[in-house]
């Protein structure tokens, strides 16, 4: 069985991860969307938080389980029997910083191999910063988050104001 791992902070998951996810569930198997710690960012919401707003976008993908790890992710990975990761590549930006990982992720487990799917490119500009920088502005966030969830973030900004 393909299991392949989608790593990220998802803070909180947009329509863009959730193009990934639809697309690399098709791919593998199975799919495991791994909320991973950071212990650098200072999240708007929490791991369980965000977590729940992923199962609940992905409810209708039957191979995609979704889980929460602050183990290092090569390590995460060989845990779950996995060899492959899967990372969406938007503009130019992202692609020094996931060529990086990628890198040292194969020299500390040499099976794990790094698979990039290319944003859709009316996604391209899409990131969980921007949404969250938009909110503040009372922008319709209706093109950039999944329907579902809209409620939750706005409840989360109203709380944080
Ligand atoms: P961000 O906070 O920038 O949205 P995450 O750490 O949550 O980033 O992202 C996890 C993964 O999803 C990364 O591989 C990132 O490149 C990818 N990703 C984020 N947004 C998009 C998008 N709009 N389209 C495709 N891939 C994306």
């Amino acid at each position: 069985m393909k299991i392949a791992i989608y790593p990220g902070s998802f803070d909180p998951v947009t329509i863009g991860h959730l193009n990934i996810i639809q697309r690399a569930a098709t791919i593998f198997d199975k799919l495991i969307v791994c909320v991973m710690v950071n212990a650098g960012k200072n999240p708007m919401f929490t791991l369980e938080e965000r977590v729940d707003l992923i199962r609940r976008v992905t409810d209708d993908l039957p191979n995609v389980e979704v889980d929460s790890s602050s183990e290092l992710l090569a390590d995460y990975a060989r845990r779950r029997g996995s060899c492959v990761i899967v990372k969406g590549l938007r503009a130019g930006s992202d692609f020094e910083n996931e060529f990086q990982m990628a890198l040292i992720n194969k020299k500390i487990n040499p099976e794990l191999d790094t698979m990039f799917l290319t944003a859709e490119s009316q996604y391209m500009y899409l990131s969980s910063s921007m949404v969250k920088e938009l909110g503040h502005y009372g922008v319709d966030l209706s093109d950039f988050l999944p329907e579902k969830i809209i409620p939750d973030f706005q409840n989360k900004l109203g709380n944080r104001a």
